[in-house]
């Protein structure tokens, strides 16, 4: 076998055995890396080598984004946007433009705002909403998916009145009167979500790929796919993608705890499914967000409750299928640990997605019950501004700690929460771990958490995160060398020239 192409003159990082020490030669061959090292790579040229000169620009291994929601973001898109909205006035205003492209029967949806970024520093009242809706039901969805405003319409649609109790894990705004102001907390913003007209696949289609074009660009090649409900049509519209040849990354799809059933019923195991699509990990909400992070000290909301934690993760082991908890604070994610401990799933690599309050007696468990930290790095510079408004002062040193994680044995791979993160740009979250003044990390190891653990989290590290001979040939090309240039570099506007897909290009020229 020869090499049907070979990337030569570059700085490449495999992020394998060789960590950081970069080599100058690769070869790819059978959507493969074929050979990796110096200028004997050429060796393995044929008469129909392609080589391509990369002047000294650097290679690194395609990100894996372990947590982003793919179709979500991408429905967005077809939502009023509010991202960055400065007052009610600006929302109502977007949602009243946005009114006038949709057709009679449509729900409007806005999303991106959040309500610390509007000057009235609160969320607006479904009168509010009303105003640019009319009788139209629909609602607007905060920053971070934890708080949704529905209008009077949606609020009727769903038979929300001021009799209505809180749901399990939520809580319905209200007026001092009782009467539902329409803010919907936590799992409260099912009561709507449940009574509006589902998406079709055709659009659950558009989204991704209007996602695939935004991740792709950013170096990522592989994402766990996030989601909130279960629908599945979001595996649908994947495979049909990648039946039809249009999807550009691996997909790692997150299956509801609704579908647990269903999910063992039909034979589904971990990791159940091809190199581009597969089925991934039973998600499951244990705390809420913000100041609703479930603490040892006490409050937080409970969405699914420490029992019903213990049964759906003995379920799910029983059945041979790994857990994604939603688990922020250190109760929930306690919880979290008693439960993989309880079904003896040590072997599963169940993971806690957030993981951000997390102190060393719970690192230890992590390690010890061989779970995975799933985090997002940009949480270390957000939540230390915002540990001082929902944490306890002893709860900060303990906050998105990446390096006592590490040190305990924890795998910990990165990811961006798209669309908590409005960017999926993982270098300035990168940059962010490993200036963390508290619990930074080597730059290895950073990059690491963006690659080869993302590839652990889906049984993968055997087959891609790293370019040694025998892996996938997903990588990315930069024009010069980031980890050279250092404070020279615009680490958010920081974009790779090329991204490689098994050896076939996705994004950008060679
Ligand atoms: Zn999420």
């Amino acid at each position: 076998m020869r090499a049907e192409l070979i990337l030569a003159r570059g700085k490449i990082r495999t992020l394998g055995r060789a960590g950081l020490a970069p080599q100058s030669h690769l070869a790819i061959a059978g959507g493969k890396v074929f050979g990796c090292g110096g200028r004997e790579v050429m060796g393995l040229r044929g008469p129909k080598t392609r080589v391509v000169d990369l002047g000294g620009g650097a290679v690194f291994p395609g990100f894996n984004d372990a947590h982003a929601h793919v179709v979500y973001y991408g429905l967005t898109r077809f939502a009023a946007d509010l991202t960055g909205a400065r007052g009610i006035d600006d929302v109502i205003e977007r949602l009243q433009q946005h009114d006038a492209t949709l057709k009679p029967g449509d729900w409007l949806q806005g999303m991106g705002y959040r309500t610390d970024e509007l000057t009235e520093r609160r969320q607006p009242h479904r009168t509010e909403l009303d105003r640019a809706t009319g009788d139209r039901p629909g609602f607007i969805d905060e920053r971070g998916g934890h708080a949704r405003v529905a209008n009077t319409a949606a609020l009727n649609a769903a038979g929300i009145t001021s009799d209505t109790p809180n749901p399990h894990g939520g809580r319905i705004g209200r007026d001092l009167n009782g009467s539902p102001n329409g803010l919907l907390l936590e799992s409260a913003m099912r009561l709507v979500a449940d009574v509006q007209p589902p998406p079709p696949l055709e659009r659950r289609i558009e989204g991704v790929l209007k996602a695939q074009e935004l991740l792709v660009s950013r170096g990522i090649t592989s994402v766990g796919a996030a989601v909130n409900r279960g629908f599945a049509d979001d595996l649908r519209a994947y495979d049909t993608l990648g039946c039809d040849g249009r999807l550009r990354m691996r997909v790692n799809e997150f299956l509801s705890w609704e579908l647990l059933e269903a999910t063992s019923q039909l034979g589904v195991r971990a990791g159940f499914g091809g190199r581009m699509v597969r089925a991934g990990p039973i998600k499951v909400f244990v705390d809420g967000g913000a100041e609703r992070v479930a603490t040892r000290g006490g409050g937080g909301v409970w969405r699914t409750t420490p029992e019903e934690l213990r049964e759906l993760v003995a379920r799910a082991t029983a059945a041979g299928l790994q857990v994604a908890a939603h688990a922020i604070g250190d109760g929930a994610i306690e919880a979290m640990c008693d439960a993989v401990e309880a079904a003896g799933g040590q072997h599963m690599r169940h993971r806690v997605e957030h993981c951000t309050i997390c102190p060393p007696d719970l690192q230890t468990r992590l390690a010890a019950l061989g779970m995975v930290a799933v985090m997002q790095p940009m949480a270390a510079r957000f939540g230390r501004v915002a540990s001082t408004i929902f944490f306890p002062v002893r709860d900060r040193t303990h906050l998105a700690p990446h390096r006592g994680l590490l040190r305990a044995r924890v795998p910990v791979a990165f990811s961006s929460d798209l669309p908590v993160s409005t960017d999926p740009n993982p270098w300035p979250g990168i940059r962010v771990a490993v200036d963390d003044q508290v619990n930074g990390i080597s730059m290895l190891a950073a990059l690491r958490a963006y690659t080869s653990t993302g590839a652990y989290t889906s049984f993968e590290e055997g087959v891609k995160g790293t370019l040694e001979p025998g892996m996938l040939a997903d990588l990315q090309v930069y024009k010069g060398d980031p980890l050279e240039e250092g404070a020279a570099v615009d680490w958010e506007n920081l974009r790779p020239r090329a991204v490689l897909l098994g050896g076939v290009k996705v994004f950008g020229s060679l």
